[in-house]
Parts: structure tokens; C-alpha cells; sequence
């Protein structure tokens, strides 16, 4: 049992508690059956509101989290070539990894053909949403109205317009060091109302599992097994394989004290299935156990969040291949490519939220001419999978950022071998 210094739990040690928790009594009210006052007042009920209430108080932080960091982390940035430098190495980083991922996961599903033989229901049915031009997410990425973007939480825009006020900051001489002082001390602030509401984190995270596997047990997953466990087996290659190499060959760190250390988010991506409400703990993680300087992991982190989603696409790799092979449709050579570009792209213009990769699968299906309405063969595990590849998405974004980190000399080794938590 994992005891802090004073004898206590720790924190991480609960929040496995809550979810294991979690995970027992969800099971149980699913084979008693969701109905009449457990559905009411349990599910729908203590359990809902619980869980709805630890979100919020997460995704509260988000916006000003982001805001208040990224301006210190660009003030601290000496010359904006460098910010350019580390904008480009992070975006290719983010990039590569996720092609990688979703050809990962292109492989596996070819050779393992989960959709062979499967049986298609023929009133599957799913609305596709439409997704937005690539040029429409380009210029949407400068706000017209930055409070808009707040209001609306629109990561990008905030991001640009963080680092720009940022840049400003610091070409202004006295009053810039006056402001930056303020926000130093504003980011202090927020920092400890990230660990202050992270203390009801294993309770939230009891919320959240128990409603969810109350409404799904195990049951829908048998017709799709092989599906799922192909998802599953890939999630945890990339993760174990291509990070851990990426992290040990680029970044000199030891993917076991990486892991050990990133157990805080993992947990919480699993227990939310969204990027977006892990960010500030992502955050805390990145900077005060795993040593990225802030300069460098205010930009990094929340930009992944958004733009880099390797779990979701193996998701849908190994998605395309599963409904191609159900509806008995070849892919050729170029589809594959146009899987993994699409795949990659799709990941840019939008959010780390529940669900957001069926959005992307619908996309990627299109660009490659199968039936859109195939997403209603998956989706019945889709929530299940949503949980585990958002855990990939944010140790994505988190071995990112310490890749770069390293690169540019910003990776404190003392703060990473735990000598200090660089608080
Ligand atoms: N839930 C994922 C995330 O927040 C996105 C997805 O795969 O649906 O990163």
C-alpha cells in the first residue's frame, strides 16, 4: 500500500481505489439491472451528479489554466525564433507519432482481420456529423474576439492568442516585468486550486466508472471482441513500444520512471475519456514530476490536447479495416495512405472530448468511400475504447513534450529523477 510522508494514502493510490471501486459497483448495479430507483436515484442520480460535478470542476480550470501558463511559458522564452523552433518540433513530433499510431494500427487489423465473417445488422444506422474544411480550420485558428474563444473554449484560438500577448509582454520593457510578475503569481494560484480539486478526484472518479460500466457492462463487447482486443493490444504497443523508445533514444529518459510518474493523468484520462478535462493535471504532472520547464510544457501540453490524438487513431485505423472487412470491401494500397493522412490531419481542428473520434472515423471513412453508417458496428464499445485512448492520448502528449523539452536543454533531470517535485 502506497503511503505518503505522513503516513496517509497517497493520492494515486486512491484514485486506483476510487476506480476500482467504481468499476465493482458499476458491474454489480449492471447484473442487478438499471432500472426503477437504481436507475433514478443511483445511476441517473447520485452517480450522474457526482461524476458531472468533478468534470466541471476540471474543465473550470481549463481556460484560464491554459491562458495564464502559456503567457508565462512565451514571456519565458527569450526570442520568438525560438518559439517558432519549438512550435515546429512539437507539431512534427505530434504529427509522426500519430501516423505512426494509425499505421500501427492498419497492420494489425490486416493481419488479424477482426471484420472477417462479421455479421453486418442492416438497420445500423449513424448520423455523421460534418467535419469542417481543412482551410476552415486553418483560419479559424486566429480569433476574432479572444473572450469568445474563452467562453467557447476553443484551445487553439487560445493558444494563439496566449502566445501572442505573450510575445508582447515581453517586447514591453517595465510594464511587461510588472504584468508578467502578475501572472506569475496568478499561475501560483491556479497551479493550487489544480491540486486543491484534485484531493476529490478519487471520489469523482468513482462517479464516473460506476455510471459507466452501470449502463454497459461487459455484455456489448462479446460480438465485438476481436475488435476490441485488437484496439486494446495496439493502444498498449504504441504506448509501451514507441514511446518508451522515443522517450529513451530522444530524450534520455527512462520510460519506467515516465510511466511510474504519469499515473495521476493516466488515471483521470481513463476515468474522463477527455484530454481536455485531464489537461491540468497533465499540466501539474509535466512540469513538477516530470521536469519540463514551463516555457515549454504551457505550449506543448495544451496544444496535444487538441491536435494529437494517437490512441483515437488507432481506434480508427483498426476501425476502417474492421468495417471494410464486414462489408466485404477491398481497400487498395492509396486507401491505406489516405487513412493514415486523413487519420492524422483529422486529429488537428478538434477538441480532446468524449466520443470526438467517431467524428474523425466518420471523416476517414468517407475519404476513403466506406459506408458511413459502419461507425454503428463499433459503437456499442466505443465508450469502453474512448477511455483507454484517451490514456494514450495524453501520455501522447506527455512524452511529446518532454522530447522537446530535452532537446532545447529544458528537461530538469534532478526534477525527473524525483530528487525535487519542482514545485
Ligand atoms: N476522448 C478522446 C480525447 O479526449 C478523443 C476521442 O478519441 O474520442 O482525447
Amino acid at each position: 500500500m502506497q503511503t505518503d510522508r505522513s503516513g496517509r494514502l497517497s493520492l494515486t493510490f486512491k484514485i486506483v481505489l476510487g476506480m476500482g471501486a467504481g468499476l465493482a459497483v458499476g458491474l454489480l448495479l449492471n447484473w442487478v439491472g438499471v432500472s426503477g430507483w437504481v436507475e433514478s436515484v443511483l445511476v441517473n442520480g447520485l452517480l450522474h451528479v457526482g461524476g458531472a460535478i468533478f468534470l466541471a470542476s476540471l474543465m473550470l480550470l481549463v481556460v484560464p489554466l491554459v491562458f495564464v501558463s502559456l503567457v508565462c511559458g512565451t514571456a519565458a522564452l527569450d526570442d520568438v525564433t525560438r518559439l517558432g523552433r519549438v512550435g515546429v518540433k512539437t507539431l512534427g513530433l505530434y504529427l509522426i507519432t500519430t501516423a505512426i499510431a494509425v499505421s500501427l494500427a492498419l497492420i494489425a487489423a490486416t493481419i488479424v482481420q477482426p471484420g472477417a465473417g462479421f455479421e453486418l445488422i442492416s438497420d445500423a444506422s449513424f448520423e455523421a456529423q460534418e467535419a469542417p474544411p481543412l482551410a476552415q480550420v486553418i483560419i479559424d485558428l486566429f480569433p476574432t474576439n479572444p473572450i469568445q474563444a474563452m467562453a467557447d473554449g476553443n484551445m487553439l484560438q487560445i493558444i494563439v492568442f496566449a502566445g501572442l500577448f505573450g510575445i508582447a509582454l515581453t517586447l514591453s520593457g517595465e510594464p511587461g516585468k510588472r504584468l508578467l510578475k502578475f501572472f506569475d503569481d496568478l499561475n501560483s494560484v491556479i497551479m493550487r486550486l489544480v491540486m486543491l480539486l484534485m484531493g476529490v478526484a478519487p471520489y469523482g472518479v468513482f462517479c464516473l466508472i460506476a455510471k459507466v460500466f452501470a449502463l454497459q457492462g461487459f455484455g456489448a463487447m462479446l460480438p465485438l471482441l476481436q475488435y476490441f482486443v485488437l484496439v486494446l493490444v495496439v493502444l498498449v504497443l504504441h504506448a509501451l513500444v514507441t514511446y518508451s523508445s522515443l522517450l529513451k533514444t530522444l530524450a534520455g529518459v527512462n520510460p519506467i520512471v515516465f510511466f511510474r510518474k504519469m499515473r495521476d493523468p493516466i488515471a483521470l484520462a481513463f476515468s474522463t475519456a477527455s484530454s481536455n478535462a485531464t489537461l491540468p493535471i497533465t499540466l501539474e504532472t509535466v512540469e513538477h514530476k516530470l521536469g519540463v520547464n514551463n516555457s515549454i510544457a504551457s505550449f506543448t501540453i495544451p496544444l496535444g490536447a487538441t491536435v494529437n490524438m494517437d490512441g483515437t487513431a488507432i481506434m480508427q485505423g483498426v476501425a476502417t479495416g474492421f468495417i471494410a472487412q464486414a462489408y466485404g470491401i477491398d481497400l487498395l494500397p492509396i486507401d491505406y495512405l489516405m487513412v493514415v493522412v486523413t487519420a492524422t490531419l483529422a486529429s488537428i481542428g478538434t477538441a480532446g472530448v468524449p466520443g470526438v473520434g467517431l467524428v474523425m472515423l466518420a471523416m476517414v471513412l468517407r475519404q476513403v468511400n466506406l459506408p458511413v453508417e459502419g461507425i454503428a458496428l463499433v459503437l456499442g464499445v466505443d465508450r469502453l475504447l474512448d477511455m483507454v485512448r484517451t490514456a494514450v492520448n495524453v501520455t501522447g502528449d506527455a512524452s511529446v513534450s518532454c522530447i522537446v523539452a530535452a532537446s532545447e536543454g529544458e528537461l530538469s533531470r534532478e526534477i525527473m529523477r524525483g530528487k525535487t517535485n519542482g514545485a
